[in-house]
């Protein structure tokens, strides 16, 4: 018997952007954790693999010729270039999914959230994370205090550059305590579930409850 947690639904997409040094990164990584219903969107890019990295699981590693030919071929959702380097979101995995009630979590920046949300405006939940001050956004850029002044102020100018599209997004959350700030998070997951658009399965459900 159908009850309104079983009920089949449409998947979401759920966009986390933040000005690095924001918690962006361990947020997904709780959610992924946590949460069995939402797997991360892997994007390709043409930047080099870091230390730690699993191609696969973190990107897509191709080369620019790879990449310029799947931007000709459509298979984006979107693309953009960040510091130098292409990213995109590949397409077919993530329509598939959605289609049969797979959430994904996009670490994307905000060109690419404005691309995706003119594509796919109704399955596209954004939310932006913001730094609790300017002293403790200095602090987490500050790094291991290996890094020069200058780095250190490209860095503080790259976020500032980020956080002015705050207004772009449906949902802003303060990170003051990554604890918090997951809950907030997941909350608003949980509420975007419940959507009435996203529930494919209620029409026959309330059909049923409404015989006699
Ligand atoms: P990183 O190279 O540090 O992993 O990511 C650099 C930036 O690229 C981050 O702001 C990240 O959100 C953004 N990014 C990662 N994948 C994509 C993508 O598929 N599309 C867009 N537009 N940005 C992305």
């Amino acid at each position: 018997m159908a009850s309104s947690d079983t009920l089949q639904r449409r998947g979401l997409m759920l966009i986390l952007s933040s000005p690095s040094g924001a918690g962006k990164t361990t947020i997904s990584r709780m959610l992924l954790e946590h949460d069995g219903e939402i797997r991360l969107s892997v994007s390709a890019t043409t930047r080099p693999i870091r230390p730690g990295e699993v191609d696969g699981r973190d990107y897509h590693f191709v080369t620019q010729a790879v990449f310029d030919r799947m931007v000709e071929e459509g298979e984006f959702l979107e693309w953009a270039t960040v510091f130098g380097h292409s990213y995109g979101t590949p397409k077919a995995q993530v329509k598939a999914g959605i289609r049969e009630g797979q959430d994904f979590l996009f670490d994307i920046d905000w060109q690419g959230t404005q691309q995706l949300y003119q594509k796919m405006e109704t399955d596209v939940v954004r939310v932006f994370l913001l730094p609790p001050s300017i002293d403790e956004l200095r602090r987490r850029l500050t790094g291991r205090g290996t890094d020069s002044a200058e780095v250190i102020a490209a860095r503080m100018e790259r976020a500032r550059a980020e956080i002015s599209h705050w207004d772009g997004y449906d949902y802003v959350v303060v990170n003051d305590d990554v604890q918090a700030c997951f809950e907030k998070v997941c909350e608003i997951l949980h509420a975007e579930r419940m959507k009435r658009a996203r529930q494919t399965g209620l029409i026959g459900f309330v059909r049923e409850l409404m015989k006699d």
